[in-house]
């Protein structure tokens, strides 16, 4: 099989997609005048909403600001305690931090994601919250999370700034809790031209105080200030760029998730490696494959082979868990954890890539194995 290159993730590959479409609206949204909150932010979010099947989806600058405002309106505050994995962006701890609450982390499973047995032992009288991530398109194990959090009376949010479009026993991310954040972040499988968030509820009163607080307190009717807020508004631009990619959404899920049984197909049977779940057995849940997460023995190896051979990766949050990052403070011992994100490696996975290039991406996978 001859050379090529196969970048991890084409960045202008977010504009080229769909660029016609997505021109028109920028143009016409553009030479409109509409800026800041107009028709394209308030259709994309009924849109979204219809999509994720639920009452609200709110706007806002990006996923991290979302799930802040959403722990705030849900009532997370000072001294309560939010149960989560460690083997998330440091965005969902920060979201705890800066509402005054402190992260409390849990093992993740063989999926990577959080671990529901693993969440007992961790509850105090502080906790509060229990925020699964729905990690790389997958959704966590969400009747037995539910079930916790109902046994111990404990709000149910997520992070799902990575799930968006995939469900678990027919329910979308997003939808299981009283509130979950997307994130439009350039590389998420609905990707924006820049950054770009959106909290989803059924709770019209949490939908109604991020719908505040994401834009001065002020009320939209009457502009009145009714509380203290900010400026974390979903540019919309970006909203009209997100209603055209939202109508493409599934054909690009369709597509990753082709690739990711091409991926198993010929990955599979290689020593060495662990694959996460093909489409064809996933058991309740239905995944996006917003990324192609292997656990792979002598990663740093594995991952310098493919860099000769012109084939880019990614190490999962730079290779560090968030309780790994030293300058935060927190302490925690998550041998489980820990142990997954020496191992994991995110092999090219998006809606650019030809079946040509993963053939060679696993050739090469499967050469470094003698496979
Ligand atoms: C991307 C991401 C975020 C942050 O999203 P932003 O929109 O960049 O703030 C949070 N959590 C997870 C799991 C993510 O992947």
């Amino acid at each position: 099989m001859s050379a090529r290159e196969v970048p991890f993730f084409p960045y202008p590959h977010v504009f080229r997609q769909h660029r016609e479409e997505v021109e028109e609206a920028l143009l016409s949204a553009a030479e409109s005048g509409a800026y800041v909150l107009q028709e394209e932010v308030r259709r994309f979010e009924r849109r979204l909403a219809d999509y994720v099947g639920v009452d609200h989806a709110v706007g806002v600058g990006n996923a991290t600001d979302g799930m802040e405002l959403m722990m705030r309106a849900a009532g997370i505050g000072e001294g309560d305690e939010v149960l989560m994995p460690a083997h998330t962006f440091v965005a969902s701890a920060e979201a705890a931090v800066w509402n005054g609450a402190r992260p409390v982390f849990a093992e993740v499973g063989a999926d990577h994601l959080l671990d529901p047995d693993d969440l007992e032992g961790r509850v105090t009288g502080a906790t509060a919250a229990v925020m699964p991530t729905q990690l790389n398109g997958r959704v966590a194990r969400m009747d037995e999370v539910r079930a916790f959090a109902d046994e111990h009376g404990l709000l149910l949010l997520e992070d799902s700034a990575q799930g968006l479009g995939a469900t678990y026993r027919g329910r979308m991310a997003g939808s299981f809790g009283r509130a979950g954040a997307f994130s439009f972040y350039p590389a998420k499988l609905l990707g924006a031209l820049g950054d770009g968030g959106a909290v989803v509820t059924d709770d019209a009163g949490v939908a109604e105080r991020v719908r505040l607080t994401r834009d001065h307190g002020r009320d939209p009717d009457t502009g009145e200030v009714r509380c203290w807020g900010r400026n974390s508004r979903l540019d919309n631009l970006q909203a009209a760029v997100l209603l055209v990619k939202l109508e493409h959404l599934d054909a690009e899920i369709e597509r990753r998730r082709e690739l990711a049984a091409r991926y198993r197909r010929r990955l599979g049977g290689v020593d060495g490696l662990v694959l996460p779940p093909g489409p064809e057995d996933e058991g309740p849940h239905f995944d996006t494959y917003q990324n192609y997460e292997v656990e792979a023995e002598d990663r740093d190896a594995l991952r310098a082979h493919l860099a000769e051979r012109g084939v880019g990766t990614s190490l999962p949050w730079g290779g560090k868990a968030v309780h790994e990052h030293r300058a935060l403070g927190l302490d925690a011992s998550l041998p489980r954890t820990e142990r997954v994100l020496r191992r994991s490696l995110l092999l090219p996975m998006n809606g650019s890539l030809s079946d040509g290039d993963v053939d060679y991406v696993c050739e090469q996978v499967a050469g470094f194995y003698g496979g």
